[in-house]
């Protein structure tokens, strides 16, 4: 007997994505997923990140193995007015399930959720333990998978599967992702009369395109993922037309791979800094976020699992891949060796982080028995 008929599943991912957890407000949802959980006798505990920021961390049976299931409670932010229908009511047409997070990630965090309190009353649960790890701002800086790792949410668990959406594939390796600013500072002065200044903008520009230049004749490939990538997004200066600006700014995302690693990046960032500050620059740069590359083994057991239950209640092959986006398990899988089963893999489609993002509807159901069985299959080995 199901405890949660496909009604009161559907009910769920609709409260979940009415919570518009648009990066810091996730609290909401924890709380509800908390007392949600507590009605079907499950008990948790929300740790909190910074006011209204909280994990939820849900903890069921003991001993080995310890199975953790992860997913992000922030959706990425939607502008309502360019949507068919409201982006935080989930809104069903031709089978399909629309609204803000119903991809990324919602449908993975109910699915798993309603796994838990199915397996729960079913007694079906074997030997060892499950842990969810439901995390805050994933789609940013990564704060509450950054502080479950530290606080040892992960350090007894013996694999992890994270319900991120894949389109019906599963991952076991993604690129990391670093961000960088750079400051140059000048001297104002009346454009008639430069040489009463210093340009901040042109050292800046110069250290851009040197480093990229350099970067992209010392980055080897990584044969699972690719090229690590640099690109400068953001660069400001100057405020008229007839003035010196006297600072420049500008952020860099580099997406790294494990063999050009931060301080691979690093070292080249410094080399380039130091050679122009010794010509009379002023450059100072900060490394203010770094998520760590992440490449697990692509036939572990769990990896397995997830192809062959998906292809029994998804009715496809599911392909092995390595992800474009980051996601928490730079963060959870940090001190992990490479041989620790890995296996990203949840309802969902790349109409992630768009506009009518969606899931399908039979396949955020058929994920929510799919989860059932990977635990216990996973479980009993
Ligand atoms: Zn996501």
């Amino acid at each position: 007997m199901v405890v949660l008929n496909q009604a009161k599943r559907l009910e769920l991912l609709e409260k979940l994505v009415a919570i518009p957890s648009v990066n810091d407000h996730e609290q909401a949802v924890a709380q509800f997923l908390h007392i949600y959980l507590s009605k079907y006798g499950i008990s948790s505990q929300l740790v909190q990140v910074a006011p209204d920021r909280a994990c939820l961390v849900a903890q069921i049976g003991t001993g080995t193995p310890c199975l953790a299931l992860a997913g992000h409670l922030d959706v990425v932010a939607a502008t309502a007015s360019a949507w068919q229908s409201d982006p935080f009511v989930l809104t069903e047409r031709n089978e399909k399930l629309y609204g803000r997070g119903a991809s990324d990630m919602k449908a993975g965090v109910a699915a798993l959720v309603i796994a838990l309190i199915e397996l729960v009353h079913a007694k079906k649960l074997p030997k060892g333990q499950v842990r969810l790890l439901l995390t805050v701002g994933e789609e940013m800086e990564q704060a509450g998978s950054k502080l479950l790792y530290e606080q040892g949410y992960m350090q007894d668990v013996d694999a992890l599967l994270i319900a991120e959406p894949t389109d019906l594939k599963v991952a076991y390796a993604h690129k990391g992702s670093m961000d960088i600013s750079v400051i140059s500072r000048g001297k104002s002065a009346h454009s008639s009369m430069p040489e009463q200044g210093y340009n901040a903008l042109e050292p800046l520009i110069e250290f851009l395109y040197q480093t990229k230049k350099t970067f992209l004749k010392v980055a080897k490939p990584d044969e699972l993922l690719g090229n690590a990538t640099f690109n400068a997004t953001v660069l400001k200066a100057g405020s008229q037309v007839n003035s010196l600006p006297e600072l420049a700014t500008t952020e860099i995302n580099v997406r790294t791979t494990p063999t050009v690693d931060k301080e691979k990046v690093q070292a080249l960032i410094e080399l380039w800094k130091n050679k122009l500050n010794a010509t009379g620059a002023k450059l100072t740069t900060t490394t203010y976020l770094n998520k760590v590359a992440v490449k697990k083994d692509p036939d572990s057991s769990l990896v397995h699992l997830a192809q062959a239950l998906g292809e029994k209640y998804l009715g496809q092959t599911i392909k092995k891949i390595a992800l474009a986006p980051v996601t928490d398990a730079s963060n959870l899988t940090l001190d992990k060796p490479a041989t620790f089963p890995l296996a990203i893999f949840g309802p969902g489609n790349q109409s992630v982080h768009q506009v009518d993002e969606y899931v399908d509807k039979s396949q955020y159901l058929a994920f929510c028995e799919l989860y059932q069985a990977l635990i216990v299959q996973y479980l009993e080995k």
